[in-house]
Formats: C-alpha cells, sequence, structure tokens
C-alpha cells in the first residue's frame, strides 16, 4: 500500500515538473502578443503593460491618479 501512495506521488511531481518545462513562468508573469511584460496596479489590481505604468516608490500603478492614493 505505501509501495502505491509512493508510486502516485512520483507520477503527480513527475507531472508537475513537465506542465512547469511546456509552461516556464506562466504562473509569475504574463506576456502580450508583442511580448511586453504585463504587471499589476497596487490600487485597483488592473494588468498594465509594462510602458504605461506608473512607478512610485518601487510600486506600479495602473495612473497617475492611483499613485496619488497610496
Ligand atoms: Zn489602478
Amino acid at each position: 500500500m505505501i509501495k502505491l501512495v509512493l508510486v502516485m506521488l512520483l507520477g503527480w511531481v513527475g507531472f508537475a515538473l513537465f506542465k512547469k518545462i511546456l509552461n516556464p513562468g506562466t504562473s509569475q508573469t504574463m506576456n502580450t502578443k508583442s511580448g511586453e511584460k504585463i504587471v499589476l496596479c497596487s490600487v485597483c489590481d488592473t494588468h498594465i503593460p509594462e510602458s504605461d505604468v506608473v512607478i512610485k516608490n518601487g510600486k506600479t500603478f495602473c495612473s497617475k491618479e492611483h499613485s496619488e492614493q497610496e
């Protein structure tokens, strides 16, 4: 019985690793079609392309208004 659990666990770990190899880094950062990075606004959690982002005190915001809210 323990052997079966071990085999299942190994299979699951192998599957997780396999998925990671196929889609590296997809859970952390997203990319637009042009290859641009997408970041989250610290106030409203909106996804914004890196080129449109407002950075203040090391945080990212979707607009000037939101950067002034923090
Ligand atoms: Zn915002």
